[in-house]
């Protein structure tokens, strides 16, 4: 069970997740939880760490002393008499060792990716005590797992590997046991250890990828995202309000909508799980009575073409021309050796006659990409850019869906367009600021007629009206 940042947000929040853990424990199942840190800790331990590499040593103790704060209030009002000085006095010596760190980047006045995931790592560190130390006093055997003892990974720090093997062998001598002697592990998501020791982290929103790595690993019965949503929606309820929940979908459409944007789950997600044939839910941890959304091995079939609509921002086109070099063997493979080389992810590629246009969502890299790749191509960048990805197994069995996906956004300007192979996604870039428009324009065409049996249509009826 993973309960992301806002369902430890506070001590309210803890308490509905305690709530949560202790139904399925009623029911004889047993659980290992993995918490996020509490809402937005993580963004301002980046700061405070951006803080001290330039120097500003007083602004980075500023944002640590507001989050110590928090930290001692929300433990304060979690727990009784007895429980809480303990509690209160590892927050402390967190929040000590974080400050002494931050102290000594700003004396140096550089931040490394190998510093910076130790900073970071504090935010899961902390929430993953609270919350063991709740489940102790809740009656749920809650017991502390330092997650880097058990996710061991490599040394790409900010984005590390998990070394599967070498975790699953942890896990079983460091959890297991727990667990059979009735405990309810609780851990950080989100951090790791390199063999060496040396604290990693498995990139932003990695919590979800903590806990299919633990459930992969352990052979779970089934995997539970619990967010602040009613499961996996038609598109992000933030960019349009009558989104519906898909109540089901397969293992293949939840990466696509993972991997090009939704951010309800982390794109590496679901691989743990598949490999094991785990089923794997997204549940809402404010409405724990909600169904959810089950991701299953195989698609159910669904009368509308697509199950959901994503949208990435930040993304990057490049332009590559080459009219002499184009259609010469080894060209392609030379432009994509520069990306490989500078580990650039492409999200998307088209080609014609004389060009080649990639988009990529890393910007760090960009200028030396360019750079190389400039010696064999002339090379144009446009930033401010998204890609808008219509993901559903059923694609395949519709004919004219481009003609009619185009038409539900005529009024916008398409830059690249693109069917992914697998045959279950349609994507397109658009400039940014077009992303909200087409996003709700898409949703109002083909979602006003849902498949009841896929698409939870109940939640467009008012509450008041419904029986
Ligand atoms: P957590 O902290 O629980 O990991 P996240 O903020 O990472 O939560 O992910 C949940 C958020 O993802 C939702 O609040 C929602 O705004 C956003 N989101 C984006 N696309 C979707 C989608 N298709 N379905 C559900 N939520 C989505
Ligand atoms: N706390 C981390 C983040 O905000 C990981 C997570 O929440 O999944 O990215
Ligand atoms: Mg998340």
């Amino acid at each position: 069970m993973k309960f992301g940042g806002t369902s430890v947000e506070d001590a309210k929040a803890m308490d509905r997740t305690a709530a949560i853990v202790g139904g399925r424990r009623k029911k004889g199942l047993e659980a290992i939880v993995v918490v996020s840190a509490m809402a937005k800790v993580t963004d301002q331990l980046l700061a405070a760490a951006a803080a001290a590499g330039r120097g500003d040593k007083s602004g980075a103790l500023a944002i640590s002393s507001r989050l110590r704060n928090r930290h001692i209030d929300t433990a304060t009002e979690l727990l009784d008499e007895q429980r809480f000085p303990a509690l209160q006095t590892a927050v402390h010596q967190e929040f000590d060792a974080l400050d002494d760190l931050l102290r000594g980047i700003a004396a140096v006045g550089e931040l490394t990716a190998r510093t910076s995931d130790l900073v970071v790592s504090f935010g899961e560190r902390l929430s993953s005590r609270m919350v063991a130390a709740a489940f102790d006093q809740r009656g749920l055997n809650g017991t502390h797992v330092d997650a880097r003892t058990c996710i061991i990974t490599d040394a790409n720090y900010g984005k590390a590997a998990p070394q599967e093997a070498a975790i699953e062998a942890k896990l079983t001598e460091l959890v297991l046991p727990l667990i059979e002697a009735g405990k309810t592990p609780v851990m950080g998501g989100f951090i790791g250890s390199t063999v060496a020791g040396i604290t990693t982290t498995l990139g932003r929103g990695g919590s979800d990828y903590t806990a299919a790595l633990v459930g992969g690993g352990l052979h779970a019965g089934a995997i539970e995202i619990w967010t602040d949503v009613n499961g996996i929606m038609t598109t992000d309820p933030r960019i349009c309000p009558d989104a519906l929940r898909v109540k089901s979908i397969s293992f293949e459409e939840a990466a696509e909508l993972a991997y090009f944007g939704a951010k309800v789950l982390h794109p590496a997600t679901i691989l743990p799980a598949v490999q094991k044939s785990i089923p794997v839910w997204v549940l809402n941890s404010r409405n724990a009575e909600n169904e959810g959304t089950k991701i299953t091995a195989v698609a159910p079939k669904c009368k509308s073409p697509f199950k959901c609509i994503a949208a990435k921002k930040k993304l990057t086109i490049i332009d590559i021309v080459a009219s002499r070099m184009l259609m010469s063997h080894g060209y392609l493979k030379a432009v994509f050796d520069v990306f490989d080389k500078y580990k650039c992810v492409i999200d998307m590629v088209s080609t014609s006659e004389v060009s080649i246009s990639l988009s990529v969502d890393s910007n760090e890299r960009l200028p030396e990409i360019c750079e190389e790749l400039s010696k064999i191509a002339d090379v144009k960048m446009e930033g401010k850019k998204a890609l808008i990805c219509m993901v559903g197994e059923d694609i395949r069995g519709h004919n004219g869906i481009a003609a009619q996906v185009f038409t539900a956004v005529s009024h916008v300007n398409l830059r690249m367009i693109s069917q992914g192979a697998s045959e279950i996604n349609m994507s397109f870039m658009i400039d940014e600021e077009d992303v909200e428009e087409a996003v709700r324009s898409l949703h109002k065409y083909f979602f006003a007629n849902p498949d009841e049996t896929i698409f939870d249509v109940d939640a467009r009826v008012p509450a008041t009206s419904r029986a």
